[in-house]
């Protein structure tokens, strides 16, 4: 028996590494997960026991517990937990603070769904060369607000090697994810830091354009330092999922002290009298930017 990690799946067959080799590997015919209820029994990032055919191929034998994943509804909107991705060191969401301009909603939407699925998360803010004087300040308070709460925290430039190199670290001998819109630098980025990277999501993406196969499964790419960045094609955003909107404060760091001062067990802490998470608001101990967030995430959140 040999250890290994899905880094690929057509949820027929999984490809496997293990000591720098790949093979293909599949299920045996009985194979159930014990409690897990998920539709998809193996996923990309697991670990696996598997053996070895004779003909070079894989038969997986045990799953390895998983340290945390990303679920595909979270991403699709789907019901049915589905993992995306499992065992991620770290979620980062990439915005850029010009073209497009900085969008600190879609960054605090990101961070309550990591929160709510236990993945650490990281904030990137990209072409900071673009940058003017205000926009520099900014970036500064972002930075102070981001990293008090818990969060990694990155402005980037391909321009400057230094903060390509502070995110190389962070990247080294992690599975990391990239979540952002579109135009904000992700694969300049990542191409500036791994040279070798572009070859290999071109592979993929011309791949999944000749439309061989609709679902999208992600993937994991090998970094040259060691470590994966997870392909996710076409998953710009994560959604919020699951979250009752008594429980959404419970997902913003600074509110989990404050709402347990308020009158109501229940209390949504927006028009509810007696209300910590409000009073710690007016104190100034939480930030304007991120209560209006929460407000703006409340109010899309199921009435249940
Ligand atoms: P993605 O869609 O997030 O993968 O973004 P791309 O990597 O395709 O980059 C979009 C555009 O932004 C390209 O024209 C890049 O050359 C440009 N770009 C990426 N990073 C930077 C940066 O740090 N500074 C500046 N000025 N432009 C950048
Ligand atoms: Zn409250």
């Amino acid at each position: 028996m040999k250890e290994g990690r899905v880094i690929q799946s057509t949820g027929k067959w999984y490809k496997i590494t293990a000591d720098d080799n790949t093979i293909e590997a599949r299920l045996p015919g009985k194979f159930r997960l014990d409690a897990k209820e998920v539709t998809n029994p193996i996923a990309v990032g697991d670990y696996v026991d598997f053996e070895t055919e004779n003909d070079g191929t894989g038969i997986i034998r045990e799953i390895k517990e998983r340290k945390n994943y990303i679920p595909r509804e979270a991403t699709h909107g789907r019901r049915g937990e589905q993992i995306l991705v499992s065992n991620v060191d770290r979620a980062w969401v990439v915005q850029s603070i010009r073209k497009p301009r900085l969008n600190t909603g879609f960054i605090d939407r990101f961070l309550v769904t990591c929160e709510a699925y236990e993945v650490p998360a990281g904030i990137i803010i990209n072409k900071k060369d673009l940058a003017n004087q205000k926009d520099l300040r900014l970036l500064e308070d972002k930075s102070e607000l981001y990293e008090n709460l818990g969060y990694e925290f990155l402005s980037t430039s391909i321009h400057d090697k230094e903060s390509l190199l502070q995110l190389a670290d962070q990247l080294k001998n992690q599975t990391s994810v990239f979540i952002g819109p579109s135009g904000v630098g992700k694969t300049s980025l990542l191409n500036a830091i791994d040279p070798d990277i572009d070859l290999k999501v071109n592979e993929i993406s011309s791949y999944s354009n000749k439309g061989k196969h609709t679902t999208t499964f992600a993937k994991l790419i090998a970094l040259s330092s060691g470590g994966y960045i997870v392909d996710t094609p076409g998953i710009r955003e994560f959604g919020i999922v699951n979250i009752k909107k008594s429980e959404l404060s419970l997902y913003f760091p600074e509110m989990r002290e404050p709402r347990e001062h308020c009158k109501y067990y229940n209390c949504t802490h927006f028009h509810e009298p007696k209300c910590g998470v409000v009073e710690a608001f007016e104190e100034g101990k939480i930030d304007p930017d991120r209560y209006h967030s929460y407000l703006n995430i409340l109010e899309t959140l199921p009435d249940y």
